[in-house]
C-alpha cells in the first residue's frame, strides 16, 4: 500500500469531533448510576420544583397538555440552575430539518451588559427556552417559502428531555425542538410525528375504552435496531466515494466476503469493543437505554439496540446516538457508515423499527396473552393494524424510500419492496378461525419444549412463532418489526405514517362500531362483526412464506399488492388523493405540506445520484484511468524489451495481458461519456419529478456499466499501482 502512504489524507489529524468529554471518571461505575445524569428529565423537575408546578409539567410531558408561559418560566429557571451547576455555558434548540443531519445554533446563557461597570449575567427566560428564530432560508422547504422569506421558528418540544453534550472544551444544553415556517407549516421530521402521535392517542384511546374505561391515553413505542459498518480512518480518507457519498460506488469482490458466515455474532474485535463501550457510556449518560451490541452478518458490520421507549423520545435518541457514534468513531480512528449499501455483494444495513402500542396503565396492547383467540382487545388492535397496512402499504413504502434504500429493497437480501405482514402460523390459525367463528378460546396451547436430553442444559419452551427475516413487517410476539427502514433514515418518517394510518383506521373502526351500537347494544358483537368484515383485506396481505422468493413476487402480483422498486415511483404515493385525505383527516400534513415534502425528498434523491455520477467521472479520470494507463505502459515496455531480446513468443504473452486492460479502459471511457450525456439530459429537465425519473431510468443504470469496467480493471492492474483501498482492506483490516 505504498501509494496510500504518500497521500495527503495520511496527514489528516484527529478531528476536533473526536474530543468528546472525559470519560475516565465514569469507567467502572455502575451503569445505573451513570444513566441519565446528563439529561433534565421529569424526575429532575420533581427535584427542582414545587408539587403543583411538577404536576402541571407532568401533564405537559406525559399527556401532551398545552404549555403555559408561567409553567415554562418555572421550567426555564430550574433548567438553567441545573445546567449552570453542571458547568454548561451555552444552549441550543436541536431540530431535524429534512436533511440527513440534525441542526443546532448555540447561544450563550451569558448576556453582556452595555454598562461598563456591569459584568453581565447568565440567564435563560421562558421565551428564549420556548421559541427561537433561526434563519430558515438555507434548509430544504420544497417550495414552501422563497429565499427572501427566511423567517422560521423552532419551538421547544418539552416531551423529549433536554440534554447536555460535552466536548473537551465545554458543555452545551440541547433543547429538542420542532421546526416550522412563518406560516406554521412543518419543515422538519418532528412536527408531523408529534401530530401523528396525537392523532393516534385520540383514536386508540377511544378504541381502548371499549375494553377499559379507565384508560386515559395510548402511545406507540419504538425500539430501533441500528446497523452500521466501521472502516478504518485511513482507508476511508483514501476513498473519495466513501468520503462524499458514504458508499463505495465500485470495488471488486474480495476473495472472502460473508460466505463463511463467520462474522454474525462473532467475537467483537477489541478495537471495536473499545469504540462501542465509549459511545454506549456517553449514550447512557444521556438517558439512551442502549443494551445490546453484536456483530452483524457482513464483515465490518455491527448492530446496537436500546430498550424500547415512547416513539418521539426513541426517535430523538436514535438521532442523538447516531451523532455520538460518528464522533466517537473519529476519536477511535474509525469512520462509521450508516448508508444502506456501502459495499456491493455484502449485506446492507437497515434500522429495524420495533413498534407497538401501550396504554396509560403501561399495558402493551399487542400482547396476545395465553389465549389470543378470545382476546378481543388484542384482536382489535392486531386486525386494525393489518387492515391499515393493507389500505396504505403505498404510504408506508413511500416513508422509507431513498436512493440508498433502493439498493436494499427488492435486492434479494433485505425485505422486499412489497409491503406484506408476517403473523406466524399460530396467529394465522387464530385469524382464520376468527373470520368464521368469531371469538374462540383455546387451540393455541404451546406445550412444545426443546429438550436436548442433556442434564446440564435446561429444556426451554419453544417460541410461539419462528422468526421471519424476509418479511418487511413481521409480528414478533408483542410488537411488529418494520424491517424495511434504511439504516440512515430518520425513524420519524415511517413512525409518522404508521401512527397516522392506524389512527385513521381506528377512527373508521370506532365510527362503524358506534353506528352499529345504535341498533345492537352488544358492543362486543359489533366489534367482532366489524373486524370480521376486514378479514378479506387482512388475508390478502398476510404472507408467512419466503419473502425473497420469486414465487412470492408472482403471488403478490396476483393478490394485487404493489411492488414499487424505485424511490421516484414510491414517492408518488405521498401526493395521491388518498394521502391528502388520510393525512388531512388526521391533521398531520396539509396538502401543501405533502407537496413540499414530496419535492424535498425527490431533490434529495436527485442530489445523491448526481454526487455519485460526478464521483464516477472524477475517480475514473483521476485515479482509475491513470492507473490503467500506467499498467499498459509498463507492460508495453516489457513487451518491447522482450521483443528486443528476440524473445518473440514471450513478448506475445505480454500482449495477452495488455489487451484486456486496454479493452476495459476503452469500455470505461465510453461508459463515462454515456454517463455524462445522460446526466446532462437529466439536469436539463424542468421539474423535479421528471428529473428524478431521468436520474432513476437513465443515469443510474449506467453506474453498473461503468462499475463493471472499473471492477474488472481492479483485478488486472498491478496492486502497487492501484490507487484505492480494496474491499479486502476496507472490510478485513482492523
Ligand atoms: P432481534 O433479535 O430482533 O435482533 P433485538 O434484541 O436486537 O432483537 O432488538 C429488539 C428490539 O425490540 C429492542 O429494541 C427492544 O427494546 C424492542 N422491543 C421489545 N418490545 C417492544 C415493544 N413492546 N415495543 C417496541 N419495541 C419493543
Ligand atoms: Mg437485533
Amino acid at each position: 500500500m505504498s501509494t496510500l502512504q504518500q497521500r495527503p489524507t495520511e496527514h489528516v489529524g484527529h478531528g476536533h469531533d473526536g474530543d468528546l468529554g472525559d470519560q475516565s471518571e465514569a469507567v467502572g461505575r455502575r451503569l445505573s448510576e451513570v444513566f441519565a445524569e446528563n439529561i433534565f428529565s421529569l424526575s429532575t423537575f420533581k427535584d427542582h420544583l414545587s408539587e403543583s408546578t411538577y404536576e402541571r409539567i407532568k401533564g405537559v410531558i406525559l399527556k401532551q397538555e398545552p404549555l403555559d408561559l408561567e409553567t415554562a418560566e418555572h421550567m426555564a429557571q430550574a433548567m438553567i440552575e441545573w445546567a449552570m451547576r453542571k458547568g454548561v455555558t451555552h444552549y441550543t434548540h436541536w431540530f431535524h430539518p429534512l436533511t440527513d443531519a440534525s441542526a443546532e445554533k448555540h447561544d450563550a446563557f451569558f448576556k453582556p451588559s452595555l454598562n461598563l461597570e456591569d459584568r453581565g449575567i447568565e440567564s435563560l427566560s421562558a421565551s428564549e427556552l420556548v421559541q427561537r428564530e433561526p434563519d430558515g432560508s438555507s434548509f430544504p422547504t420544497g417550495g414552501l417559502r422563497a429565499t427572501h422569506e427566511a423567517r422560521s421558528y423552532t419551538i421547544w418540544d418539552p416531551s423529549s428531555p433536554t440534554f447536555i453534550l460535552e466536548t473537551k472544551n465545554g458543555k452545551t444544553l440541547y433543547v429538542p425542538a420542532v421546526f416550522i415556517s412563518y406560516t406554521g407549516e412543518s419543515l422538519d421530521y418532528k412536527t408531523p410525528l408529534l401530530k401523528a402521535n396525537h392523532a393516534l392517542n385520540v383514536a386508540a384511546t377511544r378504541a381502548c375504552q371499549y375494553f377499559d374505561k379507565t384508560v386515559t391515553h395510548v402511545f406507540s413505542t419504538l425500539g430501533w435496531e441500528q446497523e452500521y459498518f466501521l472502516v478504518d480512518e485511513r482507508f476511508f480518507n483514501s476513498r473519495p466515494d466513501l468520503l462524499l457519498a458514504g458508499r463505495t460506488i465500485f470495488g471488486g469482490k474480495s476473495a472472502k466476503g460473508q460466505q463463511m458466515d463467520d462474522h454474525y455474532f462473532g467475537s467483537i474485535p477489541i478495537r471495536v469493543q473499545d469504540f462501542m463501550k465509549e459511545f454506549e457510556l456517553e449514550a447512557l449518560k444521556l438517558g439512551i437505554p442502549i443494551v445490546t451490541r453484536h456483530n452483524e452478518v457482513a464483515p465490518g458490520q455491527y448492530e446496537c439496540a436500546p430498550m424500547f421507549e415512547e416513539t418521539n423520545m426513541a426517535v430523538d435518541h436514535n438521532l442523538l446516538l447516531m451523532d455520538l457514534m460518528q464522533k466517537t468513531a473519529i476519536k477511535h480512528r474509525f469512520r462509521i457508515l450508516f448508508g444502506e449499501k456501502p459495499f456491493a455483494g455484502l449485506n446492507g444495513s437497515g434500522k429495524h423499527n420495533n413498534w407497538s402500542l401501550a396504554n396509560s396503565h403501561g399495558k402493551v396492547l399487542l400482547s396476545p396473552g395465553d389465549d389470543p383467540g378470545s382476546n378481543l382487545q388484542f384482536l382489535t388492535f392486531f386486525i386494525n393494524i393489518i387492515k391499515a397496512i393493507h389500505d396504505n402499504g403505498d404510504l408506508l413504502r413511500a416513508s422509507i424510500a431513498s436512493a440508498g434504500n433502493d439498493h436494499r429493497l427488492g435486492a434479494n437480501e433485505a425485505p422486499p419492496a412489497i409491503m406484506s405482514v408476517f403473523t406466524g402460523a399460530l396467529l394465522e390459525r387464530v385469524l382464520s378461525r376468527f373470520k368464521t367463528e368469531g371469538l374462540v378460546s383455546g387451540g393455541t396451547e404451546n406445550e412444545e419444549v426443546i429438550d436436548l436430553q442433556l442434564t446440564k442444559i435446561a429444556a426451554i419452551p419453544k417460541d410461539q412463532t419462528d422468526r421471519n427475516r424476509t418479511s418487511p413487517f413481521p409480528f414478533t410476539g408483542n410488537r411488529f418489526e418494520f424491517r424495511a427502514v434504511g439504516a440512515s433514515a430518520n425513524c420519524a418518517a415511517p413512525m409518522t405514517v404508521l401512527n397516522t394510518i392506524l389512527a385513521n383506521q381506528l377512527t373508521a373502526f370506532s365510527e362503524e362500531v358506534e353506528r352499529r351500537t345504535q341498533t345492537n347494544p352488544n358492543a362486543d358483537e359489533n366489534i367482532v362483526a366489524v373486524l370480521q368484515g376486514y378479514m378479506p383485506d387482512v388475508e390478502r396481505i398476510v404472507f408467512n412464506g419466503n419473502g425473497y422468493s420469486e414465487e412470492w413476487e408472482k403471488d403478490a402480483a396476483a393478490r394485487g399488492l404493489p411492488n414499487t422498486r424505485t424511490t421516484p415511483d414510491a414517492l408518488k404515493a405521498m401526493i395521491s388523493d388518498k394521502a391528502k385525505h388520510v393525512f388531512g383527516a388526521q391533521g398531520v400534513f396539509s396538502e401543501r405540506e405533502l407537496h413540499s415534502r414530496y419535492e424535498v425528498l425527490l431533490e434529495n434523491y436527485v442530489n445523491k445520484i448526481a454526487v455519485e455520477a460526478d464521483l464516477f467521472e472524477e475517480m475514473s479520470r483521476t485515479q482509475v484511468l491513470p492507473a490503467a494507463l500506467e499498467a499498459i505502459n509498463k507492460l508495453s515496455e516489457t513487451h518491447r524489451n522482450l521483443d528486443g531480446m528476440g524473445l518473440k513468443q514471450e513478448a506475445q504473452s505480454i500482449v495477452s495481458q495488455v489487451v484486456p486492460i486496454a479493452e476495459q479502459t476503452n469500455g470505461l471511457t465510453k461508459g463515462l461519456t454515456e454517463l455524462k450525456k445522460a446526466k446532462a439530459a437529466a439536469d436539463a429537465m424542468s421539474d423535479t419529478a421528471a428529473m428524478a425519473q431521468a436520474y432513476c431510468d437513465r443515469v443510474k443504470p449506467l453506474f453498473d456499466v461503468v462499475r463493471s469496467s472499473i471492477d474488472t480493471l481492479e483485478g488486472l492492474v498491478d496492486d502497487r499501482i492501484w490507487p484505492l483501498p480494496k474491499y479486502r482492506e476496507l472490510l478485513f483490516l482492523r
